[in-house]
């Protein structure tokens, strides 16, 4: 490891990691240094839940984000320095999806540390791009995202090959189970009529969920949360409230609902709800898993757009 080199290509957090990584002998030398069990490492609450999934009770899954953590915003402390270091893989999402982490994960690829992004194993001619960036919102499409389950199957059976018939066994049940959810979701959305179908929320999260499921989706803000939405953005969807007659718009649980409310208050249009977009809600709670979630937000959006 020499920080030196890294200072000059990476930002503080990589270098803050690489500060930390320095003289640390990586744990892929000593498998199950959390413990008896092998340390995993998740990002996004959505990755959790399928890492949690697919690997049982086999690994110690040990989540950077929890429920409303907006993971475009989300820098990572000392804890989750310390998870990372101590970590014998890490599974994220990828498509630039975790911000400032996005950094300090390439650079524990550099290390060949075993980091695995579930967009990844997506087919690629499926990405969607926004100004030439990928859109990385993937679980808004339950089949797409099943795809993702196949593929953190095989990735853990990679990583740890002495359990890879029971990672792939529960993989293919929870690919199963997102594609009942997708078939759910498609006769859900034919209930409302298609001149109906557009779905206005505060950022550019559901872009998946729209091809997917017959949406014309419009976010306030851009594909990251980064950037403010502009004067003549907020009257450009103040005009499409207007001109098609769209009865409700909506807030998220991880952005802050400023944007939507001015919305709402200028043209009148009720808030149909908050919708889950990038983070879910609590483990056991009915939108704490990816499908949960999606068929919370097709419940809510389906009952407000009708
Ligand atoms: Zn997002």
């Amino acid at each position: 490891m020499k920080p030196t080199i890294l200072l000059c290509r990476c930002g503080f957090w990589a270098v803050a990691f690489a500060l930390l990584f320095a003289g640390c002998s990586p744990p892929g030398d000593a498998p199950g240094v959390g413990g008896a069990r092998p340390l995993v490492v998740t990002t996004t609450t959505m990755v959790t839940d399928l890492v949690r999934g697919i690997a049982g009770d086999t690994v110690t899954v040990k989540p950077l984000m929890g429920p409303g953590v907006d993971p475009h915003q989300f820098r990572p402390g000392q804890p989750e320095i310390q998870a990372l270091q101590k970590a014998d893989a890490v599974f994220c999402n990828g498509l630039h999806l975790e911000g400032k982490l996005s950094e300090v994960l390439k650079l524990m690829e550099k290390q060949a540390r075993k980091v695995y992004a579930v967009a990844a194993g997506l087919p690629p001619d499926l990405i969607l791009k926004s100004d030439n960036e990928p859109d990385p919102h993937v679980w808004g499409d339950a089949a797409l995202w099943a795809e993702g389950a196949k593929y953190i199957g095989e990735m853990l059976a990679a990583a740890f090959p002495e359990k890879a018939g029971e990672f792939r066994g529960r993989a293919a049940a929870i690919e199963k189970e997102l594609r009942e959810t997708h078939q759910r979701l498609k006769t859900a959305a034919e209930s409302i009529p298609a001149e109906r179908r557009v779905l206005i929320t505060s950022h550019d999260a559901f872009r998946y969920f729209g091809r997917a499921y017959g949406f014309e989706v419009v976010g306030v803000q851009g594909i990251t949360t980064v950037s403010e939405a502009s004067l003549a953005e907020m009257a450009r969807i103040a005009g499409i409230i207007r001109d098609r007659g769209v009865k409700a718009i909506f807030v998220e649980s991880s952005v802050p609902r400023a944007t939507i409310e001015r919305l709402s208050k200028d043209t009148g249009v009720k808030i149909g709800g908050e919708l889950f977009s990038d983070a879910l809600s609590a483990p056991g709670t009915p939108a704490g898993t990816v499908s949960g979630m999606l068929e919370a937000n097709m419940k809510m959006i389906t009952e407000a757009l009708k």
